[in-house]
C-alpha cells in the first residue's frame, strides 16, 4: 500500500505540473499541448530538467534560469498539492478500488477549478464536462452497483442549488450548480457534508472579510464559492462516509 502511494504522489506531482498548464492557458482558450512551457520573462523554452515537478523550482530557488525572472509559487504548490492528495485519496480509501479511481479523478478536476475559479470567478463548462462523464464511466467499469447513488446524488445536489441560484441569482452562479452536481456523481450521499461543509467554510471566510472591511465594503468583495466546495469536498473524500453513517446511525 505504502509503495502504491508513493506511485501516486510521484504520478500526483507529474499530473500536478500539467494541471498548472490547464490553470493558466484553459481561461485563455489557448491550447493545451502547443506552444510548449516557456518562461514568460525571456520567451525560452522550459528545458525538461528545469520543468521537474517541485524540485525544479526549489533548484532554481523559484527564478528562470536564463533571466531570473520570478517564477510564481503557484507552479510547485499545485503540484504538491496534487501529488499529496492522490497519496492520501490511496491511503484513505485503500479498500475500494472504485473510490480510490473515483477520488483520483476528483482531485485531478478540484485543483485547476479551484485556482481558475479564485482567478476568473467562473468555472468552465469545458472543465467540468469530461469530469462529469468520467464519473459514470469509473463506476460502470469498477462497481456498476454504485451508479444509482451517484447519478441520484449528483441530481439532486444540482436540483436543490438550482433551486437556491433561481431564488437569489446574485448569490450562486451556475458555475456552483453544475460543480455540484458533478461533485454528488463523484462523492454520493457524501455530497451533503461536502456541501455543508463548503457552506459553514465560506461563511466564515465571509463574516472574516466583513469584520476587516465592515459590513458594506465587505459585501462589494466577491468571494468565489468553488474552492469552499473544493475544500468541502476533500474533507468528504476523506470523512465523508463516516459522517453519513454516523448521522444515519444517529438517528
Ligand atoms: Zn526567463
Amino acid at each position: 500500500m505504502i509503495a502504491v502511494a508513493l506511485l501516486a504522489l510521484v504520478l500526483g506531482l507529474a499530473v500536478g505540473s500539467f494541471l498548472n498548464v490547464v490553470i493558466h492557458r484553459l481561461p485563455r482558450k489557448e491550447s493545451l499541448v502547443h506552444p510548449p512551457s516557456r518562461c514568460p520573462g525571456c520567451e525560452q523554452p522550459v528545458r525538461p530538467y528545469d520543468n521537474v515537478p517541485v524540485l525544479s523550482w526549489l533548484v532554481l530557488r523559484g527564478r528562470c534560469r536564463h533571466c531570473a525572472e520570478p517564477i510564481s509559487r503557484r507552479y510547485p504548490l499545485v503540484e504538491a498539492l496534487t501529488g499529496l492528495l492522490y497519496a492520501a485519496v490511496v491511503l484513505a480509501r485503500w479498500d475500494e478500488p472504485v473510490d480510490v479511481a473515483l477520488g483520483i479523478a476528483l482531485v485531478t478536476l478540484l485543483v485547476p477549478m479551484t485556482f481558475i475559479d479564485l482567478d476568473t470567478r467562473t468555472i468552465p463548462n469545458v472543465l467540468l464536462a469530461p469530469f462529469a462523464v468520467l464519473a459514470p464511466v469509473i463506476a460502470l467499469a469498477l462497481d456498476p452497483d454504485l451508479l444509482p447513488e451517484l447519478l441520484l446524488s449528483g441530481a439532486g445536489a444540482f436540483a436543490a442549488f438550482l433551486l437556491v441560484a433561481l431564488a437569489s441569482p446574485k448569490g450562486m452562479g451556475m458555475g456552483d450548480v453544475k460543480l455540484v452536481g458533478v461533485l454528488g456523481l463523484y462523492l454520493g450521499r457524501a455530497v451533503a457534508p461536502a456541501i455543508f461543509a463548503g457552506l459553514i467554510a465560506g461563511v466564515l471566510v465571509g463574516a472574516v472579510i466583513m469584520g476587516r472591511l465592515g459590513a458594506q465594503a465587505g459585501r462589494k468583495v466577491a468571494v468565489p464559492f468553488g474552492p469552499f466546495l473544493a475544500l468541502g469536498a476533500v474533507l468528504a473524500l476523506f470523512v465523508g462516509e463516516d459522517l453519513v453513517d454516523s448521522y444515519v446511525d444517529t438517528f
